[in-house]
């Protein structure tokens, strides 16, 4: 079998197209445009990245970015006291610390300051919560962009076997969460797992999330299995084999040998983030309004 390819780029821009006439019409109905605020402490230069490409996307699709950035020096008063002022902003439907934040500074206890309705990482304990209650709430981006790839792949999710490789809060867990809320069967993988290839080749869904260059290879794949690969591991350009240098975790040429649907690395995984960050700044709006309107404001 030869495994088509999920196009993670062009399932990002139908999402953030969406999003851009989601915002057209909620603003000529209730002249409310959503705002996403991001703070960036410091100057490491990936992070400064990501966040620009952040701002950059929401401008596109009619959002206000505000782009708050703090020297590295800032000591957590001063990021609670940044968090405070954006949590009580009525402009700002969103918002998002930058993580990693440079060492002296605690990144969870600070996410923690997020008011849960403007948390549109869900990262907070309040959504991670919601999430695990399988209630309405804010859902971590990354995850929910390989929710959506897994439903442009056709990936019949209720009654499979999925196994997700990796724990993390950030990525790992909410995955499992949300597989297991639309009735997949889940199997969370990590480094003390046991045979790890008889593990992966049970799955139906098999995502990949060690950051581990082309950990997993032909033996973790079943036939006809849908591959999920959220790995962003950077190579030399002439090490990875692609110009970007970037790999991930699944070793693409032999998993597309037996998988039925692959995502690549890169134009995978990698798009849908901030097309789903926006989408979740633009639900926060909503629920905001909708609690607005439900409190007589
Ligand atoms: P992380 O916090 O480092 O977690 C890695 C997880 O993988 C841990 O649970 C670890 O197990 C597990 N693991 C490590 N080596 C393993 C092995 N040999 N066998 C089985 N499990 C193993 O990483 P993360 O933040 O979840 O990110 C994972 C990867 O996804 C990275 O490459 C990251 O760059 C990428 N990522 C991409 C996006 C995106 O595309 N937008 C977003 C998020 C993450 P233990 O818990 O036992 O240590």
């Amino acid at each position: 079998m030869t495994a088509r390819i999920i196009d993670g780029r062009a399932t990002a821009a139908s999402v953030r197209a969406s999003v851009a006439e989601d915002v057209k019409q909620l603003s000529a109905q209730t002249g409310a445009v959503p705002g996403l605020a991001t703070i960036l402490v410091g100057e490491d230069p990936a992070s400064a990245v990501y966040v620009g490409g952040k701002q950059r996307a929401c401008a596109e699709v009619g959002m206000r970015p505000f782009d708050i950035r703090l020297p590295a020096e800032a000591t957590h008063e001063q990021v609670a006291e940044t968090i405070a002022g954006l949590n009580a902003d009525p402009e700002v439907s969103g918002i998002l610390l930058q993580l990693p934040v440079p060492g002296h500074l605690d990144g969870p206890s600070l996410t923690e300051l997020i008011d849960p309705a403007k948390d549109v990482d869900g990262l907070t304990p309040v959504n991670v919560g919601l999430l695990s209650l399988g209630r309405e709430g804010l859902r971590p981006c990354t995850p929910l962009g390989v929710m959506e790839l897994l439903k442009v792949a056709g990936a019949e999710i209720e009654g499979s076997e999925a196994v997700v490789v990796g724990r993390s809060n950030l990525f790992g867990k909410p995955m499992a969460a949300l597989l297991l809320a639309s009735n997949a069967t889940v199997t969370s993988c990590h480094s003390r797992t046991k045979d790890l290839a008889s593990v992966c080749r049970r799955a139906d869904i098999l995502i990949a999330a060690a950051g581990r260059p082309r950990m997993l290879g032909a033996e973790h794949v079943k036939d006809g299995a849908v591959v999920i690969d959220v790995g962003m591991n950077r190579l030399t350009p002439e090490q990875a084999g692609n110009k970007s240098g970037l790999v991930g975790d699944v070793d693409f040429v032999a998993a597309s040998e037996i998988a039925s649907a692959i995502t690549p690395v890169p134009g995978g995984v990698g798009p849908m983030t901030i097309a789903m960050l926006l989408g979740n700044t633009l639900a926060a709006a909503k629920m905001q309004l909708r609690a607005g309107v439900e409190a007589g404001a």
